[in-house]
């Protein structure tokens, strides 16, 4: 393949978070597969990672137009990067990335002619307008929050939020965000809604950032219209042009069937070393016998939670495969591996798995997650039951559709006992079983009619892949 001196040159700038980091990256390998030339900006601190732990260089060195670039997220390198410093890793991003950005994008040859912006990234909009390059937002959440932030004055006004912790307001149904009146309650809210102040700074940067995609040429969205077409429906009052093309790991794993590209499909984006042995280990179990656990990759378990998760899994006498990534549990680690020695029996530990691979396993029955948006719709497309314990962020609404209105799982919210876990894992593993697997094979149905031929996934990528000319052939005619 050789690089086409008239393609449009794209800069693709995530959040260099492993959820973002990984969908930006599938979808610039999408548009690569197209022909587009592509900048990724990653910060040196993730990209580091990736070249260690991925073949990440040698996958992308197939598409000729695509180049890495790497800045400072402003932290010194030995900084934790963990959930509790989240004010002061986006504080210090925004010093540092913004002048980055700006200094890059007046220097870069060829001229960058459209800017893919993660939609959380509310200083990207600034730098595009000043610098009057065309912008698109990404959002690599679910639509259901995305439109909860956009009611987020609404809230307010209603008196909603903050909750202030108001224990009576955690189970009172909220009546104030247009087609979820039925069944949000305040402990569904996402993460930020939940804190006690509404001029808390990354509040105000969600908010921000979610306000300013009514103003971008295109908002896109890891979703498809068959999940999400009501809350959709919602959001294209403020954003006119909402290109959802997801699920984006089946749709650029179908593209890549097409191309004949297979090895490329089984590539990770890990920022953590993946242990491939628990894929040999599942190649023991029976069919669908096998629950999964792992709460992703920013989730902080203290050791008195971890140790209710493992006792409610080891009683619920099920199997199961348990990611406890690298320093995710509070306390010492010696206690860690006495419960990885009681797991023998049934269970199965490591640090990272290739997650995607796992919950397609035909031994995997069923999916303990924290619902970050990536791993909801990798269950939904393996069409795999989930027990949800949602964290931060987009988790808490997520969760809730799995469980109030796509009917795919039980909500474990707010709780994490023992008993809970056991019973949880039996209704998801026997008791509920035909239920939900029944709905949940649906919903995978229809995401794989999404990406096929005709689907509306499908065909937004193409009408993207057109705006995206467009604005170049504009860029390049003003
Ligand atoms: N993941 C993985 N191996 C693991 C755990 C997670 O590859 O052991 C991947 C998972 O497939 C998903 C991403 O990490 O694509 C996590 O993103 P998500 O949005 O689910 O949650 P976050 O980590 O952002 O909270």
């Amino acid at each position: 393949m050789e690089e086409n001196p008239h393609s449009p040159h794209l800069l693709i700038f995530p959040l260099p978070f492993q959820g973002h980091l990984n969908s930006m990256l599938k979808l610039a390998e999408l548009l690569s597969l197209q022909g587009l030339s592509i900048t990724f900006l990653n910060s040196h601190h993730s990209h580091k990672r990736l070249l260690r732990y991925t073949d990440i260089h040698a996958r992308f060195a197939q598409y000729p137009g695509f180049r890495f670039k790497t800045f400072s997220d402003g932290l010194p390198d030995d900084h934790p990067r963990t959930i509790h410093q989240i004010t002061e890793m986006f504080d210090a991003l925004y010093l540092s990335a913004r002048p980055f950005l700006k200094k890059m994008l007046i220097d870069t040859l060829p001229p960058v002619s459209c800017i893919i912006g993660d939609g959380i990234l509310g200083f990207v909009p600034d730098v595009a307008k000043e610098l009057k390059i065309p912008l698109i937002h990404f959002r690599t959440v679910s639509a259901c929050s995305i439109w909860a932030y956009f009611c987020i004055p609404l809230l307010i006004q209603a008196g909603n939020i903050p909750l202030r912790g108001r224990h009576e307001d955690m189970d009172r149904l909220i009546t104030t965000v247009p087609g979820m009146e039925a069944f949000l309650r305040g402990r569904d809210l996402p993460g930020i809604c939940k804190d006690n102040d509404i001029n808390d700074r990354i509040f105000q940067f969600v908010l921000d950032a979610t306000l300013k995609s009514s103003e971008v040429d295109v908002l896109l969205l890891n979703t498809f219209e068959d999940l999400e077409g009501p809350m959709l429906s919602h959001i294209r009052t403020k954003c006119p042009k909402i290109y959802t093309i997801g699920p984006l790991h089946l749709h650029l794993e179908t593209r890549l069937a097409a191309s004949n590209n297979m090895e490329s499909f089984k590539s990770s984006n890990s920022l953590w070393e993946v242990d491939r042995s628990c894929m040999v280990w599942l190649d023991k179990q029976p069919p669908q016998s096998v629950i999964y656990v792992s709460f992703g990759s920013l989730a902080m378990l203290t050791r008195e939670q971890y140790l209710e998760f493992w006792h409610g899994l080891v009683n619920s006498k099920q199997r199961f495969l348990w990611v406890t990534r690298p320093g995710s549990v509070g306390g010492d680690d010696d206690s860690a591996m006495e419960l990885a020695e009681g797991t023998k029996e049934r269970g199965y530990i490591v640090g990272w798995a290739p997650q995607e691979e796992v919950l397609a396993h035909k031994a995997v029955g069923g999916f303990l997650t924290h619902s970050g948006w990536n791993s909801t719709l990798e269950s939904i497309v393996a069409g795999v039951p989930m027990i949800c314990w949602p964290c931060l962020a987009d988790q808490p609404l997520n969760s809730r559709f799995v469980s109030e209105v796509w009917k795919i799982g039980i909500d474990m919210k707010d709780v994490c006992d023992r008993k809970v876990v056991e019973r949880m894992i039996n209704d998801v593993m026997v008791e509920r079983r035909e239920e939900f697997v029944k709905s949940a094979k649906n919903l995978a149905t229809l995401a794989r009619r999404s990406i096929s031929d005709g689907g509306s996934s499908r065909g937004n990528l193409d009408l993207l892949i057109n705006d995206i000319r467009n604005m170049s052939f504009q860029t390049h005619c003003s």
